[in-house]
């Protein structure tokens, strides 16, 4: 799909839609992917602090290195920059943030660019990232790990990721190290779909804390367990799992990882595997008490279990498009459609020869098709 090369600058306003930091990591990946220079402006305009961030500079910088990209104008808060990619290199890459912001969108800029790079050569690239691994509206190592990685292999997307340090706010000190394998599409594979929710396999409850009372843990699991249990969930069916996290600072998270098995295993084309899995994570915030964390928690599960037959929820949608529309278009179902996902679709429009419709099914599940 990378290999339309355009000459001619795209203006890209930054305050288009959701207007926030993914339009800058989109536009970033998706230039570097087709060589199409970008000139952003308005960045971020309508957020309380414009411009650049420091997880935003290290993206453009991190794209810069990995594309040797000729970049004027980035700074920490600028609110336009422009940014002129070469070839994309494969590579062994170490980035620092430099603060406690998130290592996985740092890497979710990368990745499309160096799933790509040297695919002739079949040149595997690693990515190692300092600074948040868990971040509040990013998506955590373990949500990359347990949510995004098992979606991009149904793709045939080969991706690794080990956390080497954990890293929460506002110490961070956290290490991701990525190793990419370079993706190369089979002929005449079938379109990838996504769409019938069976089973309900494993909802698996994970509670970790950061130099902070292993009790925590307990209580966040009990909670959420019970709150789950009451409404008429399959107790069987309910796994649970704390640990004890080593590093700087302190921290504490919890996150469910619920298991479906998927209809249609004919239609998915490089996994043999018919599950789908979803991850609702919640950061420790010193106001809230482990019960209250534990409910929400359960709340996040059931409203995806009870109110919607959807297989994916809104995060992972937004974060699917850009790997569907490079690899080759498909269906999913979707409880929600986010300006996140408006916005990253009309993105991908604008570089790409796609189209990404939504068909509204009801008002908590809508059929998204790439269609490359
Ligand atoms: P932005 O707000 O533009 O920086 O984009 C935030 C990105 O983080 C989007 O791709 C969201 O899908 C993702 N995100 C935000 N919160 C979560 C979460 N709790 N779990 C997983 N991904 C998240």
């Amino acid at each position: 799909m990378p290999t339309i090369t355009k000459t001619q600058t795209l203006k890209i306003d930054g305050s288009t839609g959701e207007g926030g930091g993914q339009i800058i990591r989109t536009a970033l990946s998706l230039s570097m992917l087709t060589g199409t220079p970008i000139e952003i402006i308005n960045i971020r305009a309508g957020r309380a602090k414009p411009g650049l961030m420091r997880q935003h500079l290290v993206c453009v910088q991190a794209s810069q290195a990995i594309s040797d990209a000729i970049v004027t104008g980035a700074q920490l808060g600028s609110t336009t920059f422009s940014f002129v990619p070469s070839a994309i290199k494969s590579g062994d890459y170490i980035f620092d943030i430099g603060s406690a912001g998130s290592t996985s969108l740092v890497l979710q800029t990368l990745l499309p660019a160096l799933l790509f790079a040297n695919t002739g050569l079949a040149a595997q690239s690693t990515v190692t990232i300092k600074g948040g691994t868990h971040n509040p509206l990013a998506p955590t190592t373990d949500f990359l790990n347990q949510a995004f990685v098992p979606a991009l292999a149904k793709l045939g997307m080969h991706v690794n990721i080990e956390r080497q340090k954990v890293g929460f706010a506002p110490i961070g000190g956290g290490v991701i190290k990525a190793t990419i394998t370079p993706f190369l599409r089979r002929a005449n594979t079938p379109s990838f779909t996504l769409i019938e929710r069976v089973d309900l396999v494993n909802i698996a409850l994970v509670a970790s804390v950061l130099n902070l009372d292993y009790d925590i843990c307990k209580r966040e699991l009990a909670s959420t367990q019970a709150s789950l249990i009451e409404s008429g969930i399959d107790k069987t069916l309910i796994t649970t799992h704390s640990h004890k996290l080593q590093g700087m600072g302190e921290g504490n998270t919890c996150y469910a990882q619920v298991t479906h098995q998927v209809g249609e295993p004919s239609a998915q084309p490089y996994h043999q595997e018919q599950y789908h899995q979803e991850v609702f994570t919640l950061l420790g915030e010193k106001r809230s008490s482990a019960e209250n964390m534990g409910n929400r928690l359960a709340g996040l599960v059931k409203r995806y279990l009870l109110s919607t037959n959807a297989l994916v929820d809104e995060y992972l949608t937004d974060q699917l498009l850009l790997p569907l529309a490079l690899s080759g278009g498909g269906e999913f179902s979707a409880r929600m459609i986010s300006a996140h996902t408006e916005t990253q679709a009309w993105l991908i429009e604008q570089f790409l020869p796609v189209e990404i419709q939504f068909d509204v099914v009801d008002d908590d599940k809508t059929l998204v098709k790439v269609i490359a």
